[in-house]
């Protein structure tokens, strides 16, 4: 058994190790040559990374014993542990992710079954965190209940992507496919408000898209933001290619207010013409996400109102049932009241989706999964 000592020692040389995950082919040569390694290292070793997929440098069989050891000191290759994994039938599985700091977060695998094929050939989506909490408080989110703790690294977000992965290729057998091969797309709207948390998600996001790393295609990442207008309108300029979903949840400012407190700084009137201003740039729809809390903004002036934002726009609207939260007062209306909204836009000719409710047994909404394990730890 480990003594505390022990533990404690490994515990440290783990926080002092940087993430690998956040390295680039500038970075790595750059720290290489300062210990006079040639440039041609660099790739190799990101090639064992992100193309073999070995946990450790032991593994890195071409590189010399001195370099393997220098990693093994220098970087953290496993700075993400999957600890739980809940499963909702086989639509969601829900994995819980330790960081070194004992920080919890949460990674989701949602399959969408396909009209007309098994859950074989279904749709695969990763949905990411960006912060440990969020500091936006909206009143219905379980991730903003125990307030905000830190942002994520550039290498614990591309990390989480990694333990899935590795989830993935243990799975398969060690078969380890290329890049996240199996996935068609990633979702940021796990915990957290990605936009305050602009610079290491973007370095993330241009890892996951390098050939050299993860090699995901920019149109099938989506960031998911309540509204944050000055990052949108710089998410715009910076000409990634990601696709944008605002989650509006109220058409008037009247309704906004009372559940997001971002709209007080952030307005109606200063996000739908940055939202604009993103589809000009871009030349592509935009997602407008709205979950249908009963007696809040399930009314049918609601729809008429989100009608007209939706046409201004050009957006596809994508009406998600609440999830309900323990603790919190907010249901999810009766599915007669969701199609009737649903048909309200459909009428007036806007692209709309009523989504299936996803893993609701297992607290699918970002955030639910930690809170529950951080009570279970704290409670006595
Ligand atoms: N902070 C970002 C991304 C993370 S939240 C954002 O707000 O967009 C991802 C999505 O889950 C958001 O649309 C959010 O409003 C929604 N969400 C939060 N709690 C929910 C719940 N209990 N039921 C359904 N959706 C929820
Ligand atoms: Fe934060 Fe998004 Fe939840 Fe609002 S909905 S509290 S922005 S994670």
């Amino acid at each position: 058994m480990l003594s505390l000592r022990d533990t404690f020692g490994t515990l440290k040389k783990h926080m002092e190790r940087a993430p690998v995950f956040a390295e680039t082919p500038e970075t790595l040569t750059a720290r290489l040559a300062e210990l006079g390694t040639p440039a041609f290292r660099a790739m190799q070793i990101l090639d064992w990374i992100y193309k073999k997929r070995v946990h450790s440098p032991a593994a890195m069989s071409n590189l010399p014993q001195s370099l393997r050891e220098w990693l093994d000191t220098t970087f953290d290759f496993a700075p993400n542990e999957p600890l739980a994994r809940e499963a909702s039938g086989d639509v969601t599985q829900k994995i819980l992710q330790r960081l070194r700091d004992g920080s919890l977060i949460e990674t989701v695998i949602i399959r969408a079954p396909q009209e007309g094929v098994g859950v074989e050939r279904s749709r695969k989506t990763v949905c990411i965190s960006t912060q440990v909490g969020c500091a936006y408080g909206c009143r219905f989110c379980a991730s903003g209940l125990e307030g905000f703790r830190r942002n994520l690294t550039t290498g614990e977000i591309v990390g989480q992507l990694m333990a899935v992965c590795r989830m993935e290729d243990a799975a398969a057998g060690g078969h380890i496919r290329d890049g996240l091969a199996s996935f068609d797309n990633i979702v940021v709207m796990g915990m957290g408000e990605p936009m305050a948390n602009y610079e290491n998600l973007l370095s993330a996001l241009k890892l996951i898209n390098a050939p050299w790393a993860l090699g995901f295609g920019a149109r099938r990442i989506t960031i998911s933001t309540s509204g944050v207008v000055p990052k949108i309108l710089e998410l715009a300029d910076d000409l990634l290619g990601v696709r944008l979903a605002v989650s509006l949840h109220g058409a008037t400012n009247a309704v906004r207010d009372q559940i997001m407190p971002v709209n007080r700084k952030y307005p109606l009137e200063a996000l739908i013409p940055a939202c604009k201003a993103f589809a000009a740039k871009h030349g592509r729809m935009l997602t407008l996400e709205f979950i249908l809390i009963e007696g809040v903004n399930d009314t049918l002036e609601q729809a008429h109102a989100l009608t007209e934002i939706a046409r201004t726009l050009h957006a596809h609207v994508n009406l998600i049932p609440y999830n309900v939260v323990e603790g919190l007062p907010w249901k999810r209306p009766g599915l007669t009241r969701q199609q009737r909204f649903a048909q309200e836009l459909k009428v007036r000719g806007i692209s709309v989706t009523l989504r299936r409710e996803k893993g609701h047994d297992i607290d699918a909404a970002c955030g639910q999964l930690r809170l529950k394990a951080e009570r279970e730890t704290l409670s006595p």
